[in-house]
């Protein structure tokens, strides 16, 4: 058993029995700095190199040697050299005959070869056994020891024995290993560091592309409605007034827009009447990046959130309520109390308070540590069931902030509809789609095509 701090994993018997001692070629960055963890973990290291007998900086306790050399004394042979100078490896096919070599290699770019660095390897060395693992961890990650980023160790590999004895190493360095089964996966293996955030990328662009939309939005009806027709300077609202209008505004736009492909695809099913036809990729790609367009969205309630606790301490807010007392001192009047008025603050505020909750609930069990803890079904309740209720609190939090404003003409500027009824355009359209969707009639059916009834075989029985 290795007593290995996190893990308690049994190591299979073959690795245990010559854990011992692990050949690294290359002393480069990477050859290096995992020469120093091996090192550290127990394992003894000798390095291959081109120039055995001047290399520097290596750790102290390993050997080096020439590659020939170094390869006889270990079964095991990282390879921390680039893909590109694997030539020398063809001087070394009658040494390595029968050895597991681990490839570690990365591409400076997505798809550059036509074959993966691991499968090029194997037609140099056809006789050996190539893993590929530990591309994704980099060098000075594996040096400073902070692997909480990427303590996941993909590996692939054709021979399942030679796989599981690279896994059990890097469970003995702290890491966790990955099967992705065999070499096919690769090439994927090799495209994963090379990806800058591919979920994000969409959301990303959609948040963006919204929150200058309404932002310009709100400065035209806003400033520039107010400076043209008052001729009045309120410019200052672009620092917190419009962004507090912008934040909401786009955060449910987004919530919305992650429930909105759910909707789709269950009108496409119905249409069709089949669920083993594909989505359009469109759809694919939209539904594929919701959680990231849902935290996204939570991140815009927060910074609403955040903005709207600062209003009483703002110059301008102060500056209203003692403008409107001392009209009223000087007037001798006072303001009547409006119960509705009561009522209307208090209840969209309490909307918009639970509606942020509900928002964070959701947030926290997308997060992979939560939702690794929960199963399929309860999984699907929270984000299913709590996000609708989420957008239902967010919409109403909406409707009731805005109230009959959109009745108002004079809220109408330039013939533009007030900001807030932006927010409410796609979540009113999504949660009218879903309650005819879930009316029994219709829900019966999406149930029946989930579940693999077909309209065309039905039909096929009926004509029969
Ligand atoms: P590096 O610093 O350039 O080291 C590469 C080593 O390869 C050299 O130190 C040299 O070692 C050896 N080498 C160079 N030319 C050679 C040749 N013509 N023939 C034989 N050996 C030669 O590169 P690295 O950053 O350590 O990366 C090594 C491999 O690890 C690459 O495939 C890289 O994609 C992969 N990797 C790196 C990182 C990282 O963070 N650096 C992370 C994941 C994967 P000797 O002088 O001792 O022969």
């Amino acid at each position: 058993m290795e007593k290995d701090g996190s893990n308690l994993i049994p190591l299979s018997s073959d690795f245990t029995e010559r854990r011992d001692r692990i050949c690294i070629f290359g002393t480069g960055d990477f050859g290096r700095s995992l020469g120093i963890k091996m090192l550290q973990r127990g394992f003894s290291v000798t390095f291959g190199s081109r120039n055995s007998s001047s290399v520097s900086l290596l750790p102290e306790g390993a050997e080096v040697l020439s590659h020939a050399e170094a390869a006889q004394k270990s079964s095991i042979i990282f390879l921390a050299v680039h893909r590109e100078h694997y030539s020398f490896l063809t001087e070394l096919i009658e040494v390595l005959e029968g050895k597991i070599v681990v490839d570690v290699s990365n591409n400076l770019k997505i798809n550059q070869y036509s074959e993966s660095n691991a499968e090029y390897l194997t037609q140099i060395l056809p006789r050996a056994k190539v893993v590929k693992a530990f591309n994704t961890v980099s060098a000075w990650a594996l040096q400073s020891g902070t692997l909480d980023a990427s303590r996941q160790v993909f590996v692939c590999a054709n021979d399942s024995k030679a796989k599981h004895m690279v896994m059990d190493i890097i469970r003995a360095v702290g890491l966790i290993p990955q099967d992705q089964g065999s070499l096919l996966a690769a090439k994927e293996i090799e495209n994963y560091p090379l990806q800058l955030f591919p979920m994000w990328r969409l959301p990303i662009y959609i948040c963006a592309g919204l929150t200058i939309l309404v932002f310009l939005y709100c400065i035209l009806t806003d400033v520039v409605y107010t400076a043209v027709t008052e001729v009045k300077d309120i410019s200052f609202r672009i620092a917190i007034s419009i962004p507090n209008k912008v934040f909401p505004i786009v955060s449910l736009m987004l919530l919305a827009l992650v429930y909105l492909p759910g909707v789709f695809a269950a009108i496409i099913q119905l249409y069709l009447g089949t669920k083993y036809s594909r989505f359009p990729d469109w759809l694919d790609r939209w539904m594929l990046c919701r959680k990231q367009l849902g935290l996204v969205a939570l991140s815009y309630a927060f910074l609403h959130a955040i903005y709207t606790l600062v209003i009483p301490i703002r110059y301008y807010a102060r500056h209203r309520t003692s403008s409107s007392i001392i009209a009223q001192i000087k007037n001798n009047d006072t303001s009547p109390f409006v119960n509705m008025s009561a009522w209307r603050t208090d209840s969209y505020i309490a909307l918009g308070i639970l509606g942020f909750f509900f928002y964070f609930l959701l947030g926290i069990t997308s997060l992979p540590s939560v939702s690794n803890t929960v199963n399929w079904r309860e999984f699907r309740f929270v984000q299913s069931k709590l996000g609708y209720l989420t957008l239902v609190l967010c919409t109403g939090h909406a409707l009731i902030f805005g109230w009959n404003k959109f009745l108002n003409v004079s809220r109408y500027r330039w013939y533009l509809p007030p900001a807030y009824t932006l927010s409410l355009v796609v979540p009113c359209i999504v949660l009218v789609l879903k309650l005819i969707l879930i009316t029994p009639c219709v829900d019966k059916r999406i149930t029946q095509i989930r579940q693999g009834w077909e309209k065309s075989s039905k039909m096929a029985k009926e004509t029969l």
